[in-house]
C-alpha cells in the first residue's frame, strides 16, 4: 500500500518566529521544509554585545542543522527566497522551486533609515553578525587611529561616537560603548584623555525608551548620564557624510562613527509579494495570522502587521514573534483537523533593557525595577533564552569575567 502523502509545510525564516513554529509542529502529521538564507539561528537581542567586543558571534548564533537534528519531519535548506506564487502555491529560491500546501512566512525585518541622507551608506547598523562585527572592527580601529593622531580636532572626531535612536537597542549600545571606553579601553590606551571621548545618543522625540513607563524613562536617563552618555532629545539627524553629522537645526558634529538603531521595517521580500502592506511595510494579516484570501498562508513576527485591542500595532519584538508562532502552528493543525482557527492575543511579558554592566530597567508583573536588580533579571533571562547549553555557559563565564575584571575580551580587529 502506498504511504499517505503528508501535507507539505514550508517555513521561510528561522529566526524567533520560524524556529518556534517548526518546533511546535514537531509531532504534527506534516512534512516541513525550513528555509533560511543563513545556516544558523541568531539571537538578535545580543548583537550589540558583538559590536562592543563583549561576545563572539558563535555565542549568540546556533547552527540550524544541530537544532533540528532529531526532528524527523523537518528538512532544512539554506537558500534565499526570491519570490512566491500564491496562486500556484510555490516559492522560488536562488536555485530551486518548492511547492507547498501550507506556507509560514517568518522573514523578520531590516533596518529602516527613513531616507536620512548618507545614514545607510556611511553609518553602521546592528542587524546581522556581519554588521555587528563590522561595527566592532570600526570602533576598535577608531581607537587605534586616535592613539596616533596628533591633530587635536581630528582626534576628537575619531573619539566621538554617535548612536541614533534612544529605543532599547540604542540605549543598550550607548551605555555599553561608554563603559567599554571608560573602563576597558583606558587601560589599553593609557595616554587617552577621556575628555576627548564623546558618546552621544540622538533621539528625534522628547523621550528615551518611548514605550517604557515614565519612571523607567527617568531611570534610563539617570543611568546613561552616570556613564557620561550625552543625550540629545528632540534632535533630528538630517545628513551624515561619513565625517560629520548635520542636525535639523543646522548644527554639525564631526564624527567618523554613526550607529543607526532608530528604525526597523519588514524584510525586503514583503515588497515583492503583491500584498497589502501597513506601517513599517509589514504585511496586513487576519487576527488568525493568515494572509487575507489565502488561508493556507500564515505570516508572523516582524513581517506581519496586526493591531492590539487598543488599535496599536504589535511591536517588532521576539516575544511577539514567538507567541504568534505558537498560534500559527496551532491554527495550522486546527485547519488540518477541520476546526476553526483562533485569533491571536498578545500577552505582554514585560519590558527589559540593560544600560551597561551593572544597570538595567525592567517592567515585570506590573512592577518597575531599575539598577542592579533589573540587571540581574536581564542577565538571567538572556542566558536562559540563548540556545545551547555550551553558549549559555560560555556567555555566563564571559559576563562574569567582564563584570569582575572590567575586561571585554573580544578586542580583535579582523579583516572584513
Ligand atoms: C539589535 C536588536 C536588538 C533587539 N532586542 C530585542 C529585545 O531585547 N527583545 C525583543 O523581544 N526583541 C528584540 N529585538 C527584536 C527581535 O529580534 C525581532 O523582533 C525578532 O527577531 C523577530 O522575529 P522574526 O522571526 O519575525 O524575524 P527574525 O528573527 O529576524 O528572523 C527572520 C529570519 O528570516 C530570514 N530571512 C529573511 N528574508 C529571507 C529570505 N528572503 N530568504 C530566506 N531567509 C530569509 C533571516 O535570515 C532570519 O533568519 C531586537 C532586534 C535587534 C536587531
Amino acid at each position: 500500500m502506498k504511504p499517505e502523502k503528508l501535507p507539505h509545510v514550508v517555513i521561510v525564516g528561522a529566526g524567533f518566529g520560524g524556529l518556534e513554529t517548526a518546533q511546535k509542529l514537531a509531532h504534527a502529521p506534516v512534512q516541513i521544509t525550513l528555509i533560511d538564507r543563513h545556516n544558523y539561528h541568531l539571537f538578535q537581542p545580543l548583537l550589540y554585545q558583538i559590536a562592543i567586543a563583549g561576545l563572539v558571534p558563535s555565542q549568540i548564533a546556533y547552527p540550524l542543522r544541530t537544532i533540528f537534528r532529531r526532528q524527523k519531519n523537518l528538512t532544512f535548506q539554506m537558500s534565499e527566497v526570491t519570490s512566491i506564487d500564491f496562486n500556484a502555491r510555490y516559492i522560488r529560491t536562488n536555485g530551486s522551486v518548492i511547492a507547498y500546501d501550507y506556507l509560514v512566512l517568518a522573514i523578520g525585518g531590516q533596518t529602516n533609515f527613513f531616507g536620512v541622507t548618507g545614514a545607510e551608506e556611511n553609518g553602521f547598523q546592528l542587524k546581522s553578525i556581519e554588521s555587528a562585527t563590522g561595527t566592532r572592527n570600526h570602533l576598535l580601529r577608531m581607537l587605534e587611529q586616535a592613539s596616533r593622531e596628533v591633530d587635536v580636532e581630528k582626534r576628537r572626531a575619531l573619539l566621538t561616537f554617535v548612536v541614533v535612536g534612544a529605543g532599547p537597542t540604542g540605549v543598550e549600545t550607548a551605555g555599553a560603548l561608554a563603559e567599554l571606553i571608560t573602563h576597558v579601553m583606558t587601560k589599553d590606551y593609557p595616554a587617552m584623555d577621556l575628555k576627548d571621548v564623546r558618546v552621544i545618543l540622538l533621539e528625534a522625540t522628547g523621550n528615551v525608551m518611548a514605550t517604557y513607563p515614565p519612571e523607567l524613562r527617568k531611570a534610563t536617563m539617570r543611568l546613561l548620564e552616570s556613564k557620561n552618555v550625552e543625550i540629545l532629545l528632540n534632535t533630528r539627524l538630517t545628513d551624515y557624510n561619513g565625517q560629520r553629522i548635520t542636525l535639523a537645526d543646522g548644527e554639525q558634529i564631526d564624527t567618523y562613527t554613526l550607529i543607526w538603531t532608530a528604525g526597523v521595517r519588514s524584510a525586503e521580500l514583503t515588497d515583492r509579494l503583491g500584498v497589502q502592506q501597513a506601517a513599517s511595510k509589514r504585511v496586513r494579516v487576519e487576527p488568525t495570522l493568515q494572509l487575507p484570501q489565502r488561508p493556507e498562508v500564515f505570516i508572523i513576527g516582524d513581517a506581519a502587521y496586526l493591531e492590539d485591542g487598543k488599535g496599536q500595532p504589535l511591536p517588532m519584538l521576539a516575544t511577539v514573534a514567538q507567541q504568534e508562532a505558537k498560534v500559527a502552528a496551532q491554527n495550522l493543525q486546527k485547519i488540518l483537523n477541520g476546526e476553526t482557527p483562533e485569533s491571536f492575543q498578545y500577552k505582554d511579558p514585560g519590558l527589559l533593557a540593560t544600560i551597561g554592566r551593572n544597570a538595567a530597567v525592567a517592567r515585570i508583573w506590573g512592577l518597575s525595577f531599575s539598577g542592579f536588580i533589573a540587571w540581574v533579571i536581564w542577565v538571567v533571562l538572556h542566558i536562559y533564552r540563548l540556545i545551547g547549553f555550551r553558549n549559555r555557559l560560555v556567555v555566563l563565564i564571559n559576563w562574569a569575567w567582564d563584570y569582575l575584571f572590567y575586561d571585554n575580551q573580544v578586542r580583535l580587529i579582523t579583516r572584513e
